[in-house]
């Protein structure tokens, strides 16, 4: 049985590095124990992108790439982009009528990030920024979660969720929300290459996509101890990047890594040379899955489908039924109807290709009865793509969450017409 119901999200910002790895695999492991939402969290990056948007769609594709390849399961989870979803703009709209201003104001990050954003030449006084962390006590509430992974920094926006879910509830009489509660999780900081903290940005990353001769550049790339001239010098691995990594990375054998070090029985390129490999079996079946999901055949995407549908069929029959609404329709199963979709499909030349291609295999899974209708559409919508496939699905599961809940919103709050 699930504890519970998690959101959790990102802004997107294209490929993530491995400093990341921890987040992930810990949201991964949260998957079997609670109903996950997990979301691309685009109107935050408006936030202070506002002026900057074309590489949204890019970044938001890389980013769900590195998300499943590190093992967020979509047929377990709903994975999804926060705008698609209206109804976060719509409980945000609302939250801002009874938010009080100072407890906005009173945010330890906001003024930070001013005075940080004004360094940099910008100006992010906006309505909007003063208003992300009630954007974020939307997000959590709309999916009525009661938990929400974090890390330390967080804690006082969960705080303020819980004041805005306390506020509305005590002025609508009613026990709509609950109040969530921060999962804490300790993640290590992984510094870049070169010591500074890692971004992409400063090019001193490690990508999670990176392929195997970019990380080899990269850990080549590491400063060691700069006292140490010669290979028979003894080390002080405290003031090394490599050592840091063989901290997070190696820890069972880090006292001999510091013994061999400092006693210089070992030399900096065996050291490397260790946490190379040791980084290369962390990533190597993280590329695999992810080339699995770029490269997605007819094949994948039913196999998605198929596996949607019967996790769906295991959570409830009318959740499923509303997912599939028009199954009733496909009773007549006429093949005109497909082809006529096919027609809709407005699309690239290559994607054109693909889908006569392909075109036969799913009028045949059609007429056999294992598609229905608006699976045809998801996948003309999605462009036949998993990555938009997933995200067309993880918005749909999102959306009867948080139709439900607005629902019930507009009830409490008397917005009857
Ligand atoms: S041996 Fe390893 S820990 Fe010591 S300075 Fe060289 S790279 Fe750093």
């Amino acid at each position: 049985m699930s504890k519970g119901t998690i959101l959790s999200g990102m802004r997107p910002t294209g490929r993530l590095h491995i400093g990341h790895l921890s987040v992930l695999e810990n949201w991964a492991g949260l998957q079997d124990e609670y109903k996950c939402f997990f979301m691309v969290a685009d109107l935050h990056s408006l936030t202070t992108k506002f002026d900057d948007t074309a590489d949204l769609p890019n970044d938001t594709r890389q980013m769900v790439l590195d998300w499943l390849s590190v093992g967020i399961d979509p047929v377990k989870s709903a994975v999804f982009v926060q705008s698609a979803v209206r109804e976060h703009a719509e409980l945000h709209l609302y939250f801002s009528m009874n938010a009080p201003l100072t407890w906005l104001e009173r945010c330890p990050t906001y003024k930070d990030q001013l005075a940080q954003f004004e360094k940099q030449g910008k100006d992010i006084t906006t309505y909007g920024f003063l208003g992300y962390p009630l954007l974020q006590a939307a997000d959590i509430l709309v999916y009525l979660a009661d938990t929400v992974p974090v890390g330390e920094d967080q804690l006082p926006h969960i705080e303020l969720t819980r004041e805005i879910a306390r506020r509305f509830n005590f002025l609508y009489k009613t026990d709509l929300f609950p109040e969530p509660k921060a999962l804490l999780g300790r993640f290590p900081l992984v510094p870049g290459v070169d010591g500074r903290k890692m971004s992409k940005s400063y090019g001193n990353d490690i990508a999670i996509s990176a392929a195997s001769d970019e990380v080899k550049k990269r850990v080549n790339a590491m400063v060691t101890d700069p006292q140490r001239i010669r290979r028979e010098d003894p080390g002080h691995p405290e003031v090394c990047i490599v050592h840091k990594y063989q901290e997070i990375y190696n820890n069972e054998l880090l006292e001999y890594v510091q013994q061999a070090c400092r006693s210089a029985e070992r030399g900096c390129v065996a050291c490397k040379q260790e946490l190379l490999e040791i980084v290369e079996q962390m990533l190597a079946p993280v590329r695999e899955r992810r080339a699995r999901y770029e490269n997605s055949s007819y094949d994948d995407l039913r196999q998605y489908i198929l596996n949607v549908k019967e996790n769906l069929a295991g959570q409830s029959n009318s959740q499923a039924n509303d997912n599939d609404n028009d199954n009733g329709k496909d009773n007549e199963r006429l093949p005109e109807t497909v082809v006529a979709r096919f027609k809709e499909f407005t699309g690239t030349r290559r994607e054109k290709n693909y889908l006569r291609e392909i075109g036969q295999s799913i009028i045949d899974d059609y007429m056999a009865g294992v598609f229905s209708e608006s699976d045809i559409r998801d996948l003309l919508d999605a462009k036949l793509d998993l990555v938009s496939l997933i995200l067309v699905k993880g918005g749909q599961r999102a959306r009867l969450k948080a139709r439900d809940t607005i629902k019930k919103v507009r009830e409490a709050m008397n917005l009857k017409y």
